[in-house]
């Protein structure tokens, strides 16, 4: 997507972004007490001393979390400290019962790594090293409701405080300033979100959705004129999809040029993200670190990973997804485009799961990239929220080959499993979906149709044989479908004593 007022920003400045992406880990116990993460309980059910922050509780470290985020760190190239600590980041919020937030500061885990990210242009692929600053562990706020109004704090006549979520292990992803994107820092940046997440998922540290708020990210923006040193940014903060990712840095690339081509300055704030408009709107202005008092967390022992344990995390890391693509668009012999479209609609591993039940390669890309593509498009959801299962593809597909099944049936069984109508065998029975493949019934529809249309026979008979089409659409539309086409010329043909 293009725009004048886009093209214009690009003609006068360079954009430098940045992101700071929080993940929420996948652990059975929060960061630093054995309550439960588990998602959606009754409020304030998965809640102790320790993560409500009452006098005299004290925090021990989830070990879990602790490999976790070092399996991430060695993912992403980084170094992993010998020795880290944590901090305590002071403010008042009340969905934080401690008033603090234990976090890392000048001391974290991982540092100075890279996750190499693909775009897609118009001259064709393009790769990105977007460098990490730091990886470093820290705990979830609870959850506020806002009642009264429009579910906004402004206009409320009550809040309501949740404390499940807090402390909740959340690991943050910081990266360094990314310059020399130009036009593409929105795709940059959307690339980067969706390769991290990729890349978490293979881990298995997280669920990263990001519709569940499992993974949120803070956009920074800045604009410098062509050839000077780097401007002011802002930070979008709680960007909650990889659109609105793409979305928040152009649309922070246009207001702030028009700012700076007005004469005016970028204040350093952070703003919000309206998921409706694509616009920012002003939030607070940025606190500097100095606000926050950190000190080291004296409740803390701090973390200092051996060599041996390190080592140990390095080989349980999974093939990286870059490289397993890179595998995959070989063996299936499909283009840059065809593997970052599918890439994209989040089927990459659906079809190689499809594949390994049993289906053909080609088979699984079509049914994956078209027909499900499609429904999930109209409903508006995922492909892996589609109820199909790589089984379902296997059965449906042995059925095509055994001829009981049309291509335009197979849709239709999984049209039906799909609105939840039972397992294959099931919408086949219900909808009555074989094909009529018994020769005599064929047979009569055929003479059926003959009778209907009497010139057809004669046309067939004098050398016309694109006349039979005519027969077998009616049986076709006799059988509602069910037949199959071919078969059905072949009878016709024999019927009328012709060979093809
Ligand atoms: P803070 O806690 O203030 O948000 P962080 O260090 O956590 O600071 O994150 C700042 C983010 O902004 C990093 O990703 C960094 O690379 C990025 N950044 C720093 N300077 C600029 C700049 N001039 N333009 C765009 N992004 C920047
Ligand atoms: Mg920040
Ligand atoms: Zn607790």
């Amino acid at each position: 997507m293009t725009s004048t007022a886009f093209d214009n920003v690009i003609a006068e400045f360079e954009p430098v972004i940045g992101l700071e992406t929080h993940i929420e880990l996948g652990t059975q116990t929060k960061m630093f007490c054995g309550c439960s993460t588990e998602f959606g309980g009754d409020p304030n059910t998965h809640v102790c001393p320790v993560c409500l922050g009452l006098p005299g509780s004290m925090p021990a470290v989830n070990r879990t979390a602790v490999e976790s985020t070092i399996r991430m760190g060695l993912a992403l190239n980084c170094s992993i400290a010998p020795w880290s600590r944590f901090a305590r980041k002071n403010y008042f919020y009340p969905d934080m019962p401690k008033n603090y937030q234990i976090s890392q500061y000048d001391e974290p885990l991982c540092i100075n790594g890279f996750l190499d990210v693909t775009v897609i242009t118009e001259d064709g692929p393009r790769v990105f090293r977007v460098e990490i600053e730091r990886v470093h562990m820290e705990e979830d706020t609870g959850k506020l409701t806002h009642g009264g109004g429009a579910g906004r704090i402004h206009g409320a006549t009550h809040s309501l405080v949740d404390y499940n979520r807090a402390g909740i292990p959340l690991i943050e992803v910081v990266t360094k300033p990314i310059a020399g994107t130009g036009s593409l820092a929105p795709d940059v940046a959307k690339a980067y979100v969706t390769e991290l997440r990729e890349l978490m998922r293979a881990l298995g540290v997280s669920d990263v959705r990001m519709e569940e708020g499992s993974l949120r990210c803070d956009v920074n923006v800045s604009l410098a004129r062509t050839g000077e040193s780097w401007g002011t940014r802002t930070e979008t903060k709680n960007v909650n999809s990889l659109r609105s990712v793409e979305r928040a840095v152009r649309t922070e690339m246009i207001r702030q040029a028009e700012r700076l081509r007005d004469g005016n300055r970028i204040v350093q704030e952070t703003r919000h993200f309206n998921e409706e408009t694509g616009n920012t709107t002003s939030g607070r202005s940025k606190e500097q670190a100095e606000d926050y008092r950190y000190f080291p967390e004296p409740d803390l022992i701090p973390v200092a990973p051996s060599e041996e344990w390190i080592s140990e995390l390095r080989t349980t890391l999974p093939e990286i997804p870059s490289v397993r693509r890179a595998r995959l668009q070989q063996v299936w012999g499909i283009s840059d485009f065809d593997m970052a479209s599918l890439v994209n609609a989040g089927a990459l591993d659906l079809i190689e799961q499809t594949i390994h039940s049993g289906v053909s390669e080609q088979a699984a890309r079509k049914w994956w990239m078209g027909e499900f593509s499609r429904i999930a498009n109209e409903r508006g959801c995922d492909l892996v929220d589609l109820t199909v299962q790589p089984l379902d593809i296997r059965q449906v597909e042995s059925l095509i080959a055994s001829g009981d099944l049309t291509d335009k049936l197979a849709r239709s069984v999984f049209e039906g499993v799909i609105a939840g109508e039972g397992s294959v065998a099931e919408v086949i029975s219900r909808r009555g979906l074989k094909v009529v493949s018994d020769d005599t019934s064929l047979i009569a529809a055929i003479e059926q149709a003959l009778a209907e249309q009497p010139d057809v026979a004669e046309k067939i008979k004098s050398g016309k044989l694109q006349a039979a089409g005519a027969i077998v659409g009616a049986v076709m539309k006799a059988t509602q479908g069910q037949a199959d086409a071919a078969k059905v010329r072949g009878l016709l043909f024999e019927l009328l004593g012709i060979s093809e």
